[in-house]
């Protein structure tokens, strides 16, 4: 196949816009993979290998036959992960190769994103005709326009009563300048038109431009870890060919490999002979580490050195949480899960940690509050380890009066107030679509944020947000501590502006306050951390709260702990060596086993001597008694 007859695109979207839909019905129609619901082995793909993650609801509800395989996918991490399928299509007679690249959908995940469009020339940007333009399409479209790809719009749901279609239309030549005439209307759900967005591709993205005969240059834009076969890269060929047994050397590492296996993903892995200029495959070459292969790497002939792709910017953590098992005993296990699951996720970054109360865990880095929470879900569910998350942060600079520079991630971290000069935050640029009647609204929730306004616009459209990182600028940082009966918890403390300290601190006291009491009325007290129960607090919760995080201390095991605890606990907020808010808890007991669990006794005793770990490290952080059990 010649490279003007290869076509790489991929499909933007909002969430639940019907990408993943409409990737489907693109894969069946090019006979891929069979109808949904049907056993029909249609192409070279067995009904056991159809997964394609291009579609995991659907494939869940219509494809019984594939859950196993998307559960060992799962397993390997890569859910939230581009993922590409080759397909192969004939129009006017001649037969193309269709390389659909898939993108995550949220902000948080731009960084793969912008991975996965760097192997496209096109893009299929899909609108919810019920909907309209939300924040993910401004944010991805944007990120498309930059890398000057050509953009298919496409109005997706076309079969919804509540369908706008004329409006979206408006909207989209509003704010990506787009024709009206030139949008597709489709309906994913009847595939109504789907051909229609096929005809686009070939007719309008450019083919790569790519030559067979120069030397090997591929560009490395995505790769995961096998447990068998080690590292497994996607690359997308710029010039040359590729063939099982060349020797490939890394441009970033200058290390060689030899190519085991390589080939197309057709949408599962599938051998090929060869991979040539222009197309998008995958490569084995048996390498066990993971750091070894980095996305935006380019690969060539050993010996044959070729002017390295630009690359990408590496992914940079913007927010930081300590991550440490409930239970010490679990320090192996949450090691050996976090390990494995970073193989997949190589945007989060990883330190070593040790915290004064909590004792030994991690310093966890994440691209944004969902990326965060989506890995710590699949921490609980696919290893079932309970995990302490603390609040959230980014990081501070802190300059002090010596001179020095720290950059401050945590609360235990931000040092003594005599010895601070000042202080900086990190700022963002955040642009906001809206409609002109929610101009107020959106300025009070601005300002709210301590937002400052530079530009206003008004359009139509439903509100939209998108941010980029504009550096540090100078700010009144200050750390909010909690007392404990008078004993600094830093594991509790946060840090925040000083405008904010008196009413967080506040507000932290009254939450602590109501906190510990509620605990000691859940019924499951051994499990001191319920992801749900926490989400309710703002810890991982959607909407507004993940800008203003008051601080997801409440998961904190001494505070679970106190459902045995007799004495007053006072609770204290301090900044800047000065109290700003107290709040007391009275005394009570409650037996940690009562009415849960029956007469399980080995839960029961698990439990209890979960409990017993907890308060060897609660005695550890603070003074307050404990009975023994
Ligand atoms: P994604 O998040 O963009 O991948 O969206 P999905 O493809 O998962 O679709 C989200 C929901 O919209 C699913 O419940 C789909 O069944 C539904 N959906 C997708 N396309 C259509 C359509 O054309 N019409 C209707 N009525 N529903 C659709
Ligand atoms: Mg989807």
């Amino acid at each position: 196949l010649e490279a003007d007859k290869v076509r790489n695109f991929s499909i933007i979207a909002h969430i639940d816009h019907g990408k993943s839909t409409i990737a489907d019905r693109i894969l069946e129609l090019t006979g891929t993979i069979s109808k949904t619901g049907s056993n029909k082995q249609v192409g070279a793909s067995p009904p056991t290998q159809m997964a394609t993650r291009l579609s995991h609801n659907d494939v869940i509800m219509a494809r019984p036959q594939v859950l196993d395989k998307l559960q060992v996918e799962r397993e390997r991490g890569i859910t939230v992960k581009a993922q590409t399928a080759t397909s192969f299509y004939t129009h006017e007679g001649v037969e193309y190769m269709l390389n659909l690249i898939d993108t995550p959908g949220h902000v948080d995940f731009s960084y793969e994103v912008s991975c996965s469009l760097a192997a496209c020339q096109g893009t299929i940007l899909v609108v919810d005709a019920a909907q309209g333009v939300q924040a993910q399409t401004l944010a991805n479209f944007f990120l498309a326009f930059e890398k000057d790809l050509t953009v298919i719009p496409v109005l997706n749901k076309i079969d919804l009563p509540g369908a706008e279609v004329e409006r979206c239309k408006a909207q989209m030549e509003s704010l990506f300048d787009i024709a009206p005439e030139d949008v597709i209307l489709v309906s994913g759900k009847t595939g109504l038109n789907i051909e229609q967005i096929l005809h686009h591709v070939i007719q309008r993205v450019p083919p790569p431009s790519a030559d067979r005969e120069a030397p090997l240059r591929a560009l490395v834009f995505d790769s995961w870890y096998d447990e068998y076969r080690g590292v497994i890269a996607l690359v997308e060929l710029m010039d040359g060919r590729m063939r099982p047994g060349d020797r490939l050397t890394s441009a970033a590492t200058n290390l060689s490999y030899e190519v085991q296996e390589l080939g197309v993903m057709y949408p599962e892995q599938r051998p090929t002979d060869g991979l040539y200029a222009g197309q998008v495959g995958y490569v084995v070459c048996n390498i066990k580490d993971r750091q070894e292969v980095r996305v935006g790497d380019t690969f060539y002939q050993r010996g044959k050195p070729v002017q390295a792709l630009p690359g990408f910017k590496p992914a940079k953590a913007m927010v930081f949480s300590g991550l440490y098992p409930v239970a010490q005993i679990d320090y192996e296990a949450l090691s050996a899960a976090l390990d494995r699951l970073v193989l997949n996720d190589p945007a989060v970054s990883v330190a070593r940690d040790v915290n004064a109360a909590l004792g030994p865990g991690w310093r966890l880095g994440f691209l944004g509050i969902l990326h965060m929470e989506v890995f710590s879900q699949r921490l609980e569910q696919e290893y079932d380890i309970q995990v302490l998350l603390t609040s959230p942060s980014v990081c501070f600079r802190v300059h002090t009066k010596q001179g020095e520079l720290l950059e401050v991630e945590s609360p235990d971290k931000f040092p003594a107030l005599a010895d601070i000069d000042f202080c900086e935050e990190p700022m963002v640029m955040g642009t906001i679509v809206h409609p002109q009647e929610y101009t107020g609204a959106m300025l009070s929730l601005c300002e709210d944020h301590r937002g400052v306004q530079k530009i206003k616009s008004a359009s139509s459209g439903y509100a939209t947000f998108d941010y980029e990182e504009i550096g540090y600028k100078v700010s009144d940082i200050v750390k909010v501590q909690i007392m404990l009966n008078g004993d600094p918890v830093d594991a509790l403390s946060i840090m925040t502006h000083g405008s904010r300290a008196f009413s967080k601190g506040k507000a932290l006291c009254q939450r602590l306050k109501e906190t510990i009491p509620r605990l000691v009325d859940r019924p499951n007290v051994g499990q001191w951390i319920d992801p749900h129960w926490w989400a309710g607090w703002g810890g991982g919760g959607r909407g507004t709260h993940q800008l203003e995080v008051l601080g997801s201390h409440d998961h904190n095991p001494h505070i679970a702990l106190h459902d045995s605890q007799l004495v007053e606990i006072a609770i204290q907020a301090s900044a800047k060596n000065k109290i700003i808010a107290r709040e007391t808890v009275r005394p009570f007991r409650k037996d940690v086993t009562a009415k849960c669990y029956g007469g399980d006794i080995t839960r029961k005793k698990k439990l209890l001597s979960r409990q017993k770990e907890g308060k060897k490290r609660m005695r550890a952080i603070n003074s307050i008694q404990l009975p023994k059990v």
